[in-house]
Formats: C-alpha cells, structure tokens, sequence
C-alpha cells in the first residue's frame, strides 16, 4: 500500500487545531487542516485565556503572535471581595490574555498555513476511518477519502468525530446556562475583568475588556428561570439581570451597544475519559467541552496541543504517543473538573445545604483566600485531593 500523503489530518481549524497543526508544521511533519468555514465569524465563544493557558501558548511559541495581532493582557480581576493582580498572585506570574475569538481563529490557522501545513476551507469531513492508516472523508467539490499517519479530530463542542468514531462520551449535566454578547461604549476599567458569583441568585456575571474598547459581557444563571437569553430583543433583560447579580454593571452598561449576537448555551460538562484510539484522537472541545463559566476550554485546547507535540517526535511510536497525549488530558481535565464542582457549591449554588456549607467555609475563607484552589487561573498543575477540598469548605 502507498504511504500515507499526510503525517496527520485536523478535522476543525479552531485553536486547538491550528495551533497543534502549526506546531507540528514548524517541526517538519506534512500537517492538512480541514475546516469547514471559509471565513469565521462572531460566534459567542471563548475569548479570554486564563494565566495557565497563557503559559501554555509561550511554551507553543504563538503568544507573542496572539499579542501582535489580536489579544489585550487583563492583569486583574475582581470577584467581588477587591483587586487581584494575576501576574502576582498566579502559579506562572502572568496575566490572561483576551481577544475577538474569530480573529485569534484567523490568525492561528494563517500562523499554521505559514509554518507550512496545508489548509483547505470551505469543505466539511463527513467521516472518520480509524485504523492503522486512519482516513477521512471530505465533501468540497464532491468527495475525497484522504488518509494520514494520524487523524486529530478538533470539530468543537457537539464533535460528530466522536459519534463517528464511537467514543463513549461522558455527560455532567450542569444546571446552568451562559449568555454572552459583545458590547463596545463600556465604561469601566480596560485591565480589569469581572468575575462574580451571586449565590443568592445562583448567577455568575463576567465582563472581560479586550482591545479597542469592546468587552464581551456573559451571565450565567439557573435553568430553572424557563428563559433563553438569545437575540436582540432579550439585550436589556440580560444587562438587567447581570446587574441584579452584580451591581456595578449598571452603571458600566448604562450606556452600552451590543456589536454581535446574544446567543445562550447549556452550561453542561462533556468529555471523553480516554481520547485517543486507533489512529484517532480527540483535542480541544471535542475531547472535552467544560462549564464555560470556568473559561478552561482555550487553555485546555492550547495544553492538548502542547502535550501532543512534545509526545509526537519523529521516531516515537506514533500510537503510544496518542495513548499518552490521553492519559495526560484524562488527568488535567479531572483535577480542573474536581475544582469546578466543589466551587459551583460554594459559590453558585443557591440551595439551603450550599449556604450552610457557605456559613462554615467564607469567614475562613476570609482571613485566607489561599483557602480556595486556584486551579483555575493556576492551572491543573496544582495538586487537587481531600486536604485541598476540606480546606476549602473549612472542614480543617
Ligand atoms: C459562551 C462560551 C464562553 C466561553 N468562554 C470561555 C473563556 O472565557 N475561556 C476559555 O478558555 N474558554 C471559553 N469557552 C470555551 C472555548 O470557546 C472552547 O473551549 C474553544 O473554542 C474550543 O476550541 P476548539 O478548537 O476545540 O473548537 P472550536 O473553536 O469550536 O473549533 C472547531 C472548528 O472545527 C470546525 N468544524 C466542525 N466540524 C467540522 C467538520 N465536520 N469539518 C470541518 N470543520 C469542522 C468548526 O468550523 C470550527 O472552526 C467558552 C465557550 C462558550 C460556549
């Protein structure tokens, strides 16, 4: 049989691809992205990466690149109780970075077309192979089966790779959904984000600025309300109930525009415990889509990225690698997801159990804060087991 064309195949051209596929490239392997969109656009998404993805993208090489040409550093964040400065406070002293999603997206994938992967958009893969010459199939001008040494599935939260290629997917429902819109005409702080929970309310508000003056504003809030905060016509009600949740919105949005869609999505975690098999592996959201409260996903998409490079060398077997890479992911994913749970408790959830945890863990919490695990903006790196759970909830 010929060898395969490619050395690896990406189903998606988001950042976990393109950033993977641009690693790759500048590494010497034949790297085909495959994306469906010729040109991409706002779509409510992540946009801000927290100070352990930001540490992930320098070890890859593109966080300069981010800076160049799309990304705003936000040193601080508030949470309600004052300033913190991320590039004191966090385990890799950096800040987070933020910017519009669609053009992180575009310079990323133009970043792999000149590290030399060849990309292809505008076509849309409609299966998957796997095996020990895995392949896709592709529909642009008609169809293409194309095959590789490895297929990396990228295609985001709702992945059909993983139906295709029959990975068993795990499923927390979470009961949450999240809003989010772009808004310019903001008046607050361009170095602060804002990230507060409400437990009384069970709402989450965030308002994080990126450059040129726009910020992109999300609020999380309990199913149980009946709503779905989508379009234009649902703007004030969702400036409105941010601010219930956190009162400075108010006066921040009083004035504000929305310059992109409100769109909502369900808040619910989806992950694959082992991604990769049989020539095919899961990266970025497909792998794992967590609560985006949390905002995990960009930095998890740049880690996956990072830990499949440095295991794909030239002479290693190629197979143990993807074992590897999944190992690895099943691993960090679990710690930030451990952490997540145990704060949605303390600091979200609005039941009667929740605020008696709340009475014994906060004033504790205030003379400490070093008492809250800070895998968040720190990352999975930090240990996650009983001592920092009941530490947390002031059970010692
Ligand atoms: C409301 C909201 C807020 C969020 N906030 C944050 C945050 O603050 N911080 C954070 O870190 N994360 C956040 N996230 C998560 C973050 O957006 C994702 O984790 C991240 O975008 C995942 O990147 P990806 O490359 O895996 O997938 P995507 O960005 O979804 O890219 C997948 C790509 O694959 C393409 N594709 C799909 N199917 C096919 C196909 N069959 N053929 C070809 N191409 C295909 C798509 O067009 C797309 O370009 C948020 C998510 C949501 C929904």
């Amino acid at each position: 049989m010929a060898a395969p064309s490619y050395d690896i195949i990406t189903v998606g051209g988001g950042i976990a691809a393109s950033s993977l596929a641009r690693a790759m490239a500048e590494r010497g392997a034949r790297v085909l992205v495959l994306e469906r969109e010729k040109q991409f656009k706002d779509r409510v998404r992540g946009e801000a990466i927290m100070s352990w993805g930001v540490a992930e993208a320098n070890e890859l090489g593109i966080c300069r690149l981010l800076q160049e040409k799309c990304a705003h550093d936000v040193p601080y964040v508030e949470a309600g109780s004052g300033l913190r400065d991320l590039r004191a406070t966090t385990l890799h002293r950096l800040p987070l970075l933020s910017f519009p999603h669609q053009v992180m997206q575009e310079t990323l994938l133009a970043a792999a077309e000149s590290a030399g992967a060849e990309v292809r958009r505008g076509v849309s893969v409609e299966q998957i192979e796997s095996g020990g010459e895995p392949a896709v199939v592709v529909k642009g001008n008609g169809h293409e089966r194309i095959s590789a040494r490895l297929v990396v599935a990228a295609d985001g939260r709702g992945s059909a790779a993983r139906k295709w290629t029959g990975f068993p997917v795990c499923e927390q429902s979470n009961a949450y959904y999240i809003a989010g819109v772009l808004l310019t005409n903001v008046h607050t702080s361009t170095d602060t984000m804002c990230a507060v929970f409400n437990p009384d309310l069970g709402t989450w508000t965030g308002l994080i600025p990126q450059a040129g003056g726009q910020f992109r504003s999300y609020f999380v809030y309990p199913k149980s309300t009946g709503y779905r905060l989508q379009g234009e016509s649902m703007l004030s009600l969702f400036v409105h109930e941010s601010a219930k949740g956190y009162p400075p919105i108010a006066d921040y949005c009083a004035a504000a525009k929305s310059i992109g869609p409100l769109a909502s999505f369900d808040a619910s975690d989806t992950w694959v415990e082992h991604p990769y098999r049989d020539g095919v592996a899961l990266l970025g959201d497909a792998a794992a889509t967590s609560d985006p409260t949390y905002g995990q996903g960009l930095s998890f998409a740049l880690r996956g990225a990072r830990v499949f490079r440095d295991e794909l060398t030239p002479n290693s077997d190629w197979d143990a690698a993807g074992h590897r890479y999944a190992e690895q992911h099943q691993r960090s994913f679990h710690a930030c997801h451990a952490v997540e749970g145990w704060i949605r408790t303390l600091f979200q959830d609005s039941s009667p159990e929740s605020a008696a945890l709340r009475a014994k863990a906060l004033p504790l919490i205030a003379q400490d804060p070093r008492r809250v695990p800070d895998h968040i903006f720190s990352g999975p790196g930090l240990p996650v087991n009983e001592q920092v759970r009941a530490r947390f909830f002031g059970e010692c």
